[in-house]
């Protein structure tokens, strides 16, 4: 496949690509679009064209090119928002503690971290912090709004007034100072992240010996979302959930707290008869809808004896081509190794990739059914 070092020519019409099948007009330095027969004139550096002088992607053999337009792919960071499940037993735990304290190790040093943890409640970890730790705690029952998130996090925005000593530059009106507080460079955070991991503890709130852990995984999932879209919307970033156990406390839970209430099984869902599912599944998609807009995805580690929710969460997972990792324990090498594999490949930029958009242009008269694998519509006609 030819690559050529610069960006391709659209059509001022359709954004269709200059190709061997327009119709040049050397002369008048104009081409004609094979899809929507627009005329369009040559930007100023395809002065020199000609029939003798031909620019790479009017070569009639190379009806198949790819663009890489130059610091396009390595000048934006990746993102990695850690989402921690802390309402798990002390042994599962310490697995967790220890495979996560590995992956950060293994961060690219200019991808961006941050990291949420949550049980009953959720905790918004601030990285940036200067001498003392310091969270951000909602509730897990109820849903965060965006505007909330970034009222109750004293995020800075510039308008309609910004206030003295803020840096300008930050993408959606967010200050940059605000989005460093909680995404920082993760060559800069490695002491921070390692030292609230160490502190960590499971769940305080105890739960009563009839009943199921609190557990707020749609909540925490939600406020993940809303930071990333908020900080660093349209660039490549992951939500990585390590979720062990089902969720019973807030939007997409998918059982209640009382242990008489049984989870629901394959049976159950076959006959529609899981009276959790379709709220939790709507919530989802929700929150899938609201990834795919910002560019992000979600990964998921669910590793528990018990169920976690994949049926309905699985949406999320799917639309924004994030992965899934089932296994029955944080200490279970299914899980270690395939956390190490994230993270290897995004260093050596093989096999995970994010962020990506098809766009097709069609000759009249044909249209496009659908699309087959893990995507998401953005709706444009
Ligand atoms: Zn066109």
């Amino acid at each position: 496949m030819p690559v050529l070092p610069y960006a391709p020519l659209r059509c001022r019409n359709c954004r269709s690509v200059l190709n061997p099948f327009s119709i040049v007009d050397f002369a008048a330095k104009i081409w004609i679009c094979p899809f929507c027969f627009q005329r369009n004139h040559f930007p100023p550096h395809y002065a020199s064209i000609s029939d003798e002088n031909l620019p790479a992607e009017l070569f009639p053999q190379y009806t198949t090119i790819e663009y890489q337009s130059p610091g396009e792919a390595s000048s934006i960071p990746p993102v990695f928002m850690f989402v921690v499940d802390t309402s798990i037993i002390e042994e599962e735990m310490a697995f967790l503690k220890s495979a996560l304290s590995q992956a950060i190790g293994l961060l690219p040093d200019n991808s961006l971290v941050g990291l949420i943890t949550f049980g009953t409640l959720v905790h918004v970890h601030e990285l940036g912090f200067g001498t003392i730790p310091k969270t951000y705690v909602f509730k897990g029952s109820k849903d965060v709004s965006k505007e909330q998130l970034l009222e109750q996090m004293n995020f800075f925005l510039f308008k309609p007034k910004p206030p003295t000593g803020v840096i300008a530059g930050a993408r959606d009106g967010l200050s940059s100072e605000s989005i460093a507080r909680f995404l920082l460079p993760a060559s800069d955070c490695e002491f921070a992240l390692n030292s609230i991991l160490e502190e960590l503890q499971k769940d305080p709130w105890p739960t009563p010996v009839d009943q199921r852990a609190s557990r707020c995984s749609g909540t925490a999932l939600s406020i993940a979302a809303s930071l990333l879209g908020a900080c660093v919307p349209g660039s490549g970033a992951r939500i990585l959930a390590f979720i062990g156990g089902p969720s019973t406390e807030g939007p997409g839970a998918i059982v209640s707290k009382n242990l008489s209430d049984p989870i629901r099984s394959h049976k159950d869902l076959d006959k529609d008869s899981a009276p959790h599912y379709h709220k939790a599944v709507k919530f989802y998609e929700a929150l899938a809808k609201q990834l795919v807009h910002q560019g992000h995805v979600l990964d998921l580690f669910a590793c528990a004896l018990d169920q976690v929710g994949v049926a309905e969460l699985k949406v999320a997972v799917e639309k924004t081509g994030g992965l899934v990792v089932l296994a029955e324990s944080f200490g279970h090498s299914v899980f270690k190794d395939s956390l190490r594999r994230v993270f290897r490949s995004e260093d050596k930029d093989l096999g995970l990739s994010s962020n990506g958009i098809f766009e097709i242009n069609c000759s009249k008269d044909i249209k496009v059914q659908g699309i087959l694998g893990p995507c998401a519509s953005l709706e444009k006609v």
